[in-house]
């Protein structure tokens, strides 16, 4: 049997699950948690902790249609500025439910549109961040920039704030299908923005394709690929298309029938692999690529590497505070989200409260699983005896549950007595193993498409 064929074999053209980037994912956090666990989690961060922080910035002044991003369309900064009004009010509450001072590892503002913002409140909210926080040595501070909103005033903002890592959504160059995903974005128009983002200090720049959009083939995704590469990003991220109507409505505009099958989905995935790894990246999980000497392509080679809300990280900081509307943070003690629609977000903080809704409290027989699964998806591996001496109350279960996966995929996985590891050529098939072990995966229907 081919290896295609056992692929198939296996579910990857027509499984859904989660990306894990959280165990448990975040839709079955629940409304056991909230704001006085929130408080209480912060509250336990010792003080001098390094911590990564996460700033959520909603709005959009258009809104693409592939995007499933929780994000509200403006055309005023009215909104906006009420936000980051808002936004300013709740690092004061998260500082004073801190018993000591922390001490920034990452800073990232995500969206959304972060480069909506005009230079001026952009750079209140970083005073407020920079007073509130101190900074850590190995001090990362990156943001997701749209080219087509992106001021050449605001960009020179964030540099003198010492913005060192930049993320460009590209999705693809193809003008036919940048249509058929209501995304206008020019060539020119990201190259202008990049080069003057080399021009200041930055360390690194990351950008976001798209695989499986409508009217995308193997000819088309070469050529934006080319394209990308002319800009020569530091890394890259290979997501594929998710097509999920019934949860982000403003998919219904795109043309389902012009969209690519499960095999011509993996046919360009597979195709995007080979052009990266041929000019040079390197493939870090399932889907990030990185130059050689990245901070990424070394934490894989040291085995650093982690997962969290961004995807793969070579940030080691064990709490992250998610600020903003939908936000979530990760405690030692569990994972807690604010209110995801603005107007309930807005709400909490104003009336002096914390603003999380939902979460989830981790069990220790979370805390095995989740290892697992970042182990799985940061290096098609499991060590078992590091699985074993961090759980030991749990070596039974953990052989059992390892031996029922290896058994269920006996070509896809090798079972050793310390290491549980996915074939060559099977890597495809680890969004799937990491839902073998997953006890929270009841229901298909809310993921994305396993290639
Ligand atoms: S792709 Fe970016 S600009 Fe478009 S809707 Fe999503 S977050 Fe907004």
């Amino acid at each position: 049997m081919t290896q295609l064929k056992q692929l198939r074999r296996y579910g990857i053209f027509n499984a859904k699950v989660p990306r894990y980037t959280s165990y448990p994912p975040a839709n079955h956090f629940t409304d056991q948690v909230g704001p006085a666990d929130q408080a209480e989690w912060l509250r336990a961060i010792p003080d001098g902790t390094s911590v990564s922080l996460y700033v959520h910035i909603p709005f959009c002044k258009r809104l693409c249609w592939f995007c499933a991003c929780r994000t509200q369309g403006t055309s005023t900064l009215r909104p906006v500025e009420a936000y980051i009004e808002t936004l300013l009010k709740e690092i004061d509450l998260v500082r004073a439910n801190l018993s000591g001072r922390v001490s920034l590892s990452r800073l990232h503002l995500g969206g959304g549109t972060p480069t909506i913002l005009t230079p001026d409140l952009m750079a209140r909210l970083l005073d407020k961040v920079f007073g509130a926080f101190d900074v850590g040595p190995a001090f990362e501070f990156s943001v997701e920039i749209d080219p087509t909103e992106a001021s050449k005033a605001l960009l020179d903002t964030l540099l003198a704030y010492g913005m060192n890592r930049a993320s460009i959504g590209v999705q693809d160059f193809a003008p036919r299908v940048q249509q058929a995903i209501g995304r206008l974005q020019s060539f020119d128009q990201t190259s202008d923005v990049v080069q003057h983002l080399r021009s200041g200090k930055l360390d690194s720049l990351n950008m976001d394709l798209l695989y499986g959009l409508p009217y995308q083939t193997e000819e088309s995704l070469s050529i934006s690929l080319q394209e990308v590469l002319s800009l020569q990003p530091d890394r890259l991220a290979l997501y594929g298309y998710a097509h999920v109507p019934w949860m982000s409505k403003r998919q219904v505009l795109i043309d389902e029938s012009a969209l690519p099958g499960p095999e011509a989905r993996f046919a360009l995935s597979e195709l995007a692999q080979i052009l990266l790894t041929l000019d040079g990246f390197e493939q870090i999980g399932f889907d990030h690529f990185a130059r050689s000497g990245d901070g990424l392509s070394k934490a894989k080679a040291s085995g650093r590497l982690h997962r969290n809300f961004q995807g793969y990280t070579d940030d080691a900081a064990e709490v992250l505070i998610g600020l903003g509307a939908s936000a979530i943070s990760k405690f030692p003690q569990g994972y807690s989200q604010n209110h995801p629609g603005t107007a309930k977000y807005q709400a909490a903080v104003e009336a002096e409260t914390l603003a999380g809704s939902r979460g989830h409290s981790l069990s220790d027989a979370d805390r095995w699983i989740a290892s697992a699964i970042e182990q799985l998806m940061c290096g098609f591996a499991i060590d078992i005896k590091q699985l074993h001496a961090k759980f030991p109350a749990f070596v039974p279960m953990i052989s059992e549950t390892l031996a029922q996966l290896a058994g269920a995929f006996p070509d896809g996985v090798d079972l050793g007595d310390d290491r549980l590891s996915v074939k060559a050529g099977f890597e495809p098939l680890v969004r799937i193993l990491a839902g073998q072990l997953d006890v929270f995966q009841t229901t298909q229907t809310a993921h994305s498409s396993a290639i």
